[in-house]
């Protein structure tokens, strides 16, 4: 059994969640949230009788790069470290960008194969373009591999996989083969969170409240680290939750740990904070943390 770990970078657009979802299909447990080992968010996971491959997420390179400049760039490269190979995705329609010049410079620092992924060739006239398009990028680092691929149609999709193996050692299933995540960890936790709220607060909190996760993570002591926001209309409700000397929030937080440890199995620090967003209904922010973001990756 072979297993690892695989990172997909690319810029916005180039087609990395159609990609997932193509070769993963129904298999697919995407997680837009589970902790785990390293730092990436896993996107998905590939099992087989014979490998699993667990492909991550590059959360710096979601955002155009120029506006996240070198702080995220930084972000992205940590995000790639301790993964076994890196999927850099590209459009075929598109010449190469300063995005993408940033992401190769950055990966010029990783000693991690680098599979570069020219995606969309269902769109390619000939097969010219495409070897045209291979030239631009062949020496611009030092490729473990070059992959024109349709994520849409699955052509040479095959070939990629194949080629991902060979990075691949030995390895233990990570996860369990049938592991299908309609509950994402981060939206139980707020959850139960939410209704510890409602519990010891009554009426005098509306359903309206809203927790969102900001940050979930296992530190190194293995405690999971979880920081969350609870989102209320008025600043009389921010008053209520929090309550006198911070006593209603201490208990929200403290049954709300409770009940996590017992169903997750695993012991939570957790930090809440009460915020008040007037209409987080139409927030994006609150709305993308809440999960109704469908285009994560
Ligand atoms: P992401 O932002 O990198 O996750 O990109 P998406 O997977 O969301 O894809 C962006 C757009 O490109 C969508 O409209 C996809 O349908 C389209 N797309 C993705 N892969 C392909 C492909 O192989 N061929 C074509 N023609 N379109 C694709
Ligand atoms: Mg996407």
């Amino acid at each position: 059994m072979k297993s690892g770990f695989i990172s997909i970078i690319g810029r916005p657009n180039v087609g990395k969640s159609t990609f997932l979802n193509q070769v993963i299909g129904k298999k697919i447990a995407i997680m837009s949230s589970k902790p785990q080992t390293t730092r990436n968010k896993i996107a998905g996971i590939l099992t087989t009788d014979d490998y699993q491959i667990i492909f991550t997420d590059t959360p710096g390179i979601h955002k155009p790069v120029n506006e996240l400049g070198k702080r995220m760039t930084e972000a992205a490269y940590q995000s790639t470290r301790g993964v076994d190979g890196i999927i850099f995705m590209v459009n075929f329609k598109e010449p190469i960008s300063t995005g993408e010049e940033m992401i190769i410079e950055n990966l010029k620092k990783t000693r991690t194969p680098i599979f570069l992924v020219i995606n969309k060739i269902d769109l390619a006239k000939n097969k010219d373009d495409i070897i045209k398009k291979i030239a631009e990028y062949k020496d611009l680092l030092n490729f473990k591999g070059i992959y024109p691929i349709s994520a849409l149609d699955g052509s040479n999709i095959g070939e990629l996989i194949k080629g991902l193996l060979e990075v691949l050692e030995e390895g233990p299933m990570y996860y369990p083969k049938d592991m299908v995540t309609d509950h994402p960890e981060r939206f139980l936790i707020g959850e139960i969170i939410r209704e510890k709220v409602l519990l010891l607060t009554k009426e005098e909190i509306p359903h309206s409240v809203a927790v969102t996760i900001e940050s979930l993570k296992k530190n190194d002591d293995g405690l999971l680290e979880c920081y969350a926001n609870i989102y209320v209309e008025r600043d009389s409700q921010k008053k209520i939750i929090i309550g006198s000397k911070g006593a209603m929030l201490k208990q929200i937080g403290t049954l709300a740990r409770k009940e996590i440890n017992n169903i997750l199995g695993e012991k939570i620090y957790l930090e809440l904070w009460v915020k008040v967003k007037a209409d987080w209904r139409n927030s994006n922010v609150v709305l993308k943390s809440l999960g109704y973001d469908l285009d994560n990756y």
